[in-house]
């Protein structure tokens, strides 16, 4: 069998998982949503935009000849995780999550707990606050109940689209960051309280520790959920697991 991989990507771990299989000799492609205009650039092929559901993506690994799917998509990325579940269940191909440990509180943090986007909303209304909002571009709008408080958002592209928040400071700038600069970013723009999805990784936690050291509260919005499938924390691993697994297809 040779291994044809499709890396569902979008993260910084799905790049270095790129990088580790272009250098095993290993064939595969990323694939991105299309959310950002210029993608960072991959050691191996890649494609742009959904798949068209479960069906499509179906459809699409069976048109490739993909042999293994590696979905190292964001954890809040979720549809795209279960389409990859339910498209693999029915070809048979196999599967394996690329995935991070949720962060854990330390000590010095001063984390309120959320469940989603909607209690960070609920947790939120209250007078007037200046809030540096990282969830993301696609979430703005579910923040429009509490249109009084000053949003700082850190945004990878322009936003090209009329802000549904009032009062916005924007940002346009990709990470990583450090904390040394997240923290002066905060004092800069007198940051009251930050939103944070618990990503989990090292590439979006600068601001997690940086609120520490400031003594800024966190509201932290747990994970959403994801049926069980197999997983793995390294791009070692997912080689490993690519030796190792048969195929049902027989390719
Ligand atoms: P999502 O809600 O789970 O996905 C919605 C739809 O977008 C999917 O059903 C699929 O469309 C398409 N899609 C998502 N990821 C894709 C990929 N890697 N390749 C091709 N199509 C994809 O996803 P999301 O939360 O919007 O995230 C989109 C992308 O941004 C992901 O690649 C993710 O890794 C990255 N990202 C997300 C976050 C976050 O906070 N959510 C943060 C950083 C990076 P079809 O059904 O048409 O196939």
């Amino acid at each position: 069998m040779i291994p044809n991989l499709l890396i569902l990507g979008g993260t910084t771990e799905a790049t270095a998982l790129a990088r580790a299989v272009a250098e095993a000799g290993i064939a595969g492609i990323v694939s991105f949503a299309g959310r950002v205009a210029r993608p960072v650039r991959q050691p191996l092929p890649q494609r742009v935009g959904g798949f068209g559901g479960v069906s499509g993506l179906a459809a699409y690994l069976q048109d490739q000849d993909i042999t293994h799917v590696v979905d190292a998509t964001h954890p809040f990325a979720a549809q795209m995780s279960r389409n990859a579940i339910a498209a693999c269940a029915q070809t048979g191909v196999p599967l394996v999550a690329l995935t991070r440990a949720p962060w854990l509180p330390r000590p010095g943090d001063a984390w309120t707990h959320v469940a989603d986007i909607a209690g960070a909303v609920a947790a939120l209304d209250h007078p007037r606050k200046r809030v540096m909002l990282a969830v993301g571009r696609m979430h703005l709008a579910e923040f429009a109940p509490n249109p009084q408080h000053v949003y700082l958002l850190r945004l990878v592209d322009a936003p090209g689209f009329e802000l549904p928040l009032p009062h916005t400071e924007v940002l346009v700038s990709r990470g990583p960051f450090t904390q040394a600069e997240d923290e002066a970013l905060m004092q800069a723009h007198s940051i009251d309280v930050v939103v944070s999805k618990n990503a989990g990784g090292t590439g979006a936690y600068a601001k997690i520790a940086a609120a520490r050291a400031l003594g800024l509260p966190v509201i932290m919005i747990g994970r959403p959920f994801i049926p069980v499938r197999q997983e793995v924390t390294t791009p070692a691993q997912v080689l490993n697991w690519v030796s190792h697994c048969a195929t049902d297809r027989g390719v």
